[in-house]
């Protein structure tokens, strides 16, 4: 006699994600931020303002948080591919992968 185990992988819960590990750290080739930021360059673009801002380490792009009504730093993940996003908020030194969906600094 054997039970059978239906586990189910659990879905991530956010918040709870520490033990999980980026593993697209070799997409990353920039580290530092931009010595001046003006801003989301898609919203300047439009004329429209954000609530945060995000760098790709792929390309260097500042986009907007996904806090921001244009989500451009996401968008740019979609369209281009490019799956880690610096914080380029003062004070602020972490990294988020939009694949594996966890935080890191770096
Ligand atoms: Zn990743
Ligand atoms: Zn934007
Ligand atoms: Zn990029």
């Amino acid at each position: 006699m054997r039970e059978v185990s239906d586990a189910k992988p659990r879905a991530p819960v956010a918040g709870s994600a520490v033990s999980e590990v980026c593993t697209h750290l070799d997409s990353i080739e920039v580290r530092e931020l931009p010595p001046a930021i003006p801003g989301c360059e898609d919203c300047l673009a439009i004329g429209a303002s954000w609530v945060q801002l995000r760098m790709c380490q792929s390309c260097g792009r500042i986009g907007c948080c996904d806090s921001s009504p244009n989500r451009h730093a996401s968008a740019h993940f979609r369209a281009a591919g490019h799956p880690i996003v610096k914080s380029a908020e003062p004070g602020e030194d972490w990294s988020w992968c939009y694949v594996d969906e966890v935080f890191f600094a770096i």
